[in-house]
This record gives C-alpha cells, structure tokens and sequence, in this order.
C-alpha cells in the first residue's frame, strides 16, 4: 500500500467537498459490503468479511458489494515479523 502525502488524497472528487472543511476527518473510498436490502442499514468492510459473499447479519440477506467514503483508519505497523 503506498503511502501519499497529506493534499493528495484530494484526488477524489468526493474527498474535493471536505477540503473546505477542515473540522471533518479526512474520508477515503474503501470497499464495502452493504444488504441488498435499502432498508436495512447493515454494511461491514470487506477487510473485515469473513466469507468471500457474506450474508447480512441482521436480515441474513444476500450482500452487495460497494464503495463508502469513511474515515481513514490508522493502522499500527506489527512488530511481530520475524
Ligand atoms: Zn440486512
């Protein structure tokens, strides 16, 4: 994963409104899956998916997989390698 400097996430047009706006955290697309189900609000990062098609954990629907401007999260670096 390549690590830009900060001002250049500002690539993304969606990201482009919140430059303005220096209150809100800094938003990147990351992968999603959200229920097929538009009244049912339950989505989890794919990252975090235990299946390759999860089902929703609320209504046990099919998954639909997508995109969600979220808040980056910071990863620690494992110091664990050997
Ligand atoms: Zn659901």
């Amino acid at each position: 994963m390549k690590i830009l400097p900060i001002g250049y996430v500002k690539a993304c047009r969606r990201c482009k409104r919140m430059e303005s706006d220096l209150t809100k955290p800094e938003l990147s697309p990351v992968p999603i899956w959200r229920c097929k189900d538009n009244d049912c609000k339950a989505w989890i990062r794919e990252e975090l998916a235990t299946s390759l098609t999860p089902e929703c954990p609320l209504c046990k629907s099919s998954m639909l997989k997508s995109i969600r401007h979220l808040p980056k999260l910071v990863k620690k670096n494992s110091r664990k390698k050997k």
